[in-house]
């Protein structure tokens, strides 16, 4: 392993600061950023350690809630303000990962956490995201795993995370410090596709500090769902996901969420399978047409064909659960 240098700041602006230097990353949970230390993918030299910021808070926010990037994801799951108005993240959250995991993953590495797309994990072979402009190993390759949406002729990995998938249905906004800058980024914002530029996650700059999400008031609590469907029923990632909720009355759906996760390059956000559920009542037929209307620019490759259709029933199961959720 290349050597680094180690710091552990208490206050936020001394780890924006520590964090300027070309080779610095910040370390939070470490589940994303250690493992792929010792797969020698990422090669930091300096590592700013930020759990011991005070960014760990979890709080009432006007109608909505705070959520401080330091934040543990098992702490946001429990939580009961999140259990009480934010039910479907408490579900992604609690989908995701092993417990262990998820009692040391933060909000802000989980927003950040990278792709488990095999041949980016392996510095033998080549990977336009771990080392631009070298090619990318899935597309002739194994890709059972990899996107079907949002992808390019450069990268078609799939972004990992469950939690960013309620994030998205969600509307959260995440808050970011850098310098004396302060940024608010729409979580649809947050994550950049990977056209020719796979190396490129986010628009976050260099040292960018994420310190908090804010979750605008929902109406869907009381019907919303995250569906995840995977090889196996734990610390599995997903093959398909859809986090959605439904704000019903008068017997006709006024509006709804659907974001997808396990296929496509980033927190996938459906307005196309939005759209075609307002003003409709809420049956499984109205359900299977905004799962299609969801796939309608799916390009699927040979291993990764199955994914239109699990990706349709996943919405359609996540949809009718919402629906008879009370
Ligand atoms: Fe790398 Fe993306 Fe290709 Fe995977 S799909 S090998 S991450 S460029």
């Amino acid at each position: 392993m290349k050597p680094f240098t180690y710091v552990r700041p208490a206050q936020v602006q001394d780890a924006i600061a520590a964090a300027r230097g070309d080779g610095a990353r910040y370390l939070a949970g470490g589940t994303t950023l250690v493992d792929l230390m010792r797969l020698e993918v990422m090669r930091p030299s300096a590592i700013v350690d930020v759990g011991r910021l005070p960014l760990a808070a979890i709080a009432r926010d006007g109608d909505g809630i705070r959520i401080g990037a330091m934040a543990r994801n098992t702490d946001v799951a429990t939580h009961p303000l999140v259990v009480e108005r934010y039910p479907v993240l408490a579900e992604a959250i609690l989908a995701g990962a092993s417990q262990q995991v998820r009692n040391m993953a933060s909000v802000g590495g989980n927003l950040l956490q990278r792709t488990r797309c095999p041949y980016f994990r392996d510095p033998a072979v080549p990977c336009n995201k771990r080392a631009p402009r070298t090619g990318c190993s899935a597309l002739d390759g194994y890709t059972r795993s990899h996107a079907i949406l949002g992808t390019s002729e450069s990268c078609i990995a799939t972004h990992p995370s469950d939690m960013c998938v309620a994030l998205a249905a969600l509307d959260a906004v995440v808050h970011t410090r850098s310098g004396s800058r302060e940024r608010a980024i729409p979580i649809g914002e947050l994550h950049t596709m990977p056209g020719q530029h796979p190396e490129i996650e986010n628009v976050l700059e260099h040292g960018e500090l994420i310190t908090h999400v804010a979750l605008p008031p929902s109406p869907f609590a009381a019907h919303s769902r995250y569906v995840k469907v995977r090889d196996r029923a734990a610390f599995a990632f997903a093959l398909a996901s859809a986090a959605v909720g439904l704000d019903v009355a008068d017997g006709r759906i006024r509006a709804a969420r659907v974001a997808l996760g396990g296929v496509a390059t980033r927190p996938w956000r459906s307005p196309e399978a939005e759209e075609s559920l307002v003003g409709q009542p809420p049956v499984r037929a109205t359900f299977e047409r905004a799962a299609a209307a969801a796939m309608v620019d799916a390009k699927p490759r040979r291993d990764n064909a199955f994914k239109v259709e699990l990706a349709q029933r996943t919405v359609v199961r996540a949809l009718e659960l919402a629906w008879r959720k009370s």
